[in-house]
């Protein structure tokens, strides 16, 4: 019997670190996997889909450009995907539709919590950017129990934009990229730009760290390089990547899919000793 088929779809996609965690969950439970990394362009992207799970492939992840046309391609959207509006985890449904998750804000605060040991009730909490993934996890930092999220972001309608969908402006409002200098400290600093990935370094004032700060990148790798030397240059008390997350959000695809838990501390071993 082939074994089940799952995927990765991004543009580009060769740094995927997903196919190398699906297999090692798999391997936890002796489950047998057929794990791929597709490169699609936007362009071919419904098309790309719609042939990997008209062959038969179970689920999908999806990361940059494509989650927002993934959760447009699903027939089913939980509810955390329909607040966001885009999907970082398609599943073949039994009438062969397709339904849309997003995992991002549950990956980002279990990392937080449970990993990093974070209680997050009472932060006052500063999120950097408005694009998918911001979105992706603002309700559930709220859900957390964050007491303020002030979204910056450097085109300021998109902020205005998911401040208006969280519609909670006693603790959800925006402030101008421009006046960072001039807003505060914060306990929890979030960058959810794209600026490291796109090898640029975000020039932030050292007077957004408080006193118990810590500083969360939600990129990986040399893509978090810079913000984390400018928490730690800062003196924030903690500064972490995004690789928690990217475990935490590949672990809710695994339950969705295979119906268990896999351990994510292991893989998450095994990732930072080899990117040292
Ligand atoms: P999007 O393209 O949807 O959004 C990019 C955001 O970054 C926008 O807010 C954009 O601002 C901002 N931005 C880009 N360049 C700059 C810059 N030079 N200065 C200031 N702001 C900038 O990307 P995503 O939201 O999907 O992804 C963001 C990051 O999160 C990526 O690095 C991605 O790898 C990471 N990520 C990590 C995950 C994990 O599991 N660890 C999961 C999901 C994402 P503007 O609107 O002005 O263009």
């Amino acid at each position: 019997m082939q074994p089940a088929q799952f995927a990765v779809f991004g543009h580009p996609i060769s740094h995927s670190l997903s196919p190398q965690i699906h297999r090692a969950f798999a391997q936890q439970f002796g489950i047998e996997l057929d794990y791929r990394a597709i490169d699609a362009a936007p362009d071919d992207f419904a098309a790309a889909v719609h042939r990997f799970f008209g062959d038969g492939g179970r689920g999908a992840n999806v990361t940059l450009p494509h989650k927002a046309a993934a959760f447009a391609l699903a027939n089913r959207h939980s509810e955390a995907a329909t607040r966001v509006g885009s999907a970082n985890v398609l599943t073949r449904l039994a009438d062969g539709g397709l339904a849309a998750h997003n995992t991002d804000g549950d990956g980002l605060v279990r990392d937080l919590t449970e990993r990093h040991d974070v209680d997050l009730r009472g932060h006052t909490a500063l999120l950097l950017g408005a694009g998918g993934a911001a979105r992706g996890v603002a309700w559930n930092l709220l859900d957390a129990g964050v007491d303020t999220l002030t979204i910056v972001n450097r085109s300021p309608n998109a902020a205005d934009e998911l401040a208006d969908a969280i519609g909670d402006p006693a603790r959800a409002h925006t402030r101008y990229w421009e006046d960072l200098a001039d807003i505060g400290s914060y306990d929890l600093i979030v960058n959810a730009t794209s600026a490291g990935v796109l090898g640029a370094a975000l020039q932030l004032p050292f007077s957004l760290i408080g006193a118990r700060a810590l500083c969360y990148d939600l990129s990986y790798g040399a893509a978090a390089g810079s913000f984390l030397a400018w928490a730690q240059a800062a003196g924030a008390r903690y500064a972490f990547d995004g690789l928690g997350m990217l475990l935490e959000t590949a672990a809710d695809a695994f339950e969705l899919w295979h119906g268990q838990r896999p351990d994510t501390e292991s893989v998450y071993q095994l990732l930072r000793r080899q990117a040292a």
